[in-house]
């Protein structure tokens, strides 16, 4: 059902300076931003052999991610599971009564269908599922 880690998503309230430390630091470039209104947020993917980094900046003091900083400070935020068909995977996850955020596949960036699993359900982790095509 889960084939990889496609990405871990990594909270941070200020681009241009998380930049700074990934690419000129650490030497991964970011090869694409996106903003995701729906979740007040943009986003940066920096590849990374065969998964990726992915960097979280709020764009709203109402965003998921604004509240997660506020909270917790910055840092890893969720770690994205890769799944060939994420309506199967959901569906055999609520099978076997774990608890969903998402029940149905959304949007996420750079065209992925995604869903979260609710941290209760998974000792404290957020996962997503990640499908691409
Ligand atoms: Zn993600």
């Amino acid at each position: 059902m889960i084939t990889k880690i496609d990405h871990v998503g990594i909270a941070v309230s200020d681009l241009a300076e998380a930049r700074k430390f990934y690419e000129e630091v650490l030497g991964i470039k970011v090869t694409a931003t996106e903003e995701v209104s729906e979740q007040k947020v943009v986003t940066a993917f920096l590849p990374l052999g065969d998964s990726e980094l992915e960097l979280l900046v709020p764009t709203a003091p109402d965003s998921p991610i604004a509240r997660f900083i506020e909270k917790r400070g910055e840092g890893i935020q969720h770690i994205a599971l890769r799944v060939e068909n994420i309506e199967a995977a959901l569906q055999k996850l609520k099978k076997a009564g774990v608890r969903l955020i998402d029940e149905e596949p959304r949007q996420g960036a750079g065209g992925a269908r995604i869903a979260f699993l609710h941290p209760k359900a998974t000792g404290g982790v957020l996962f997503e599922l990640c499908e691409r095509k």
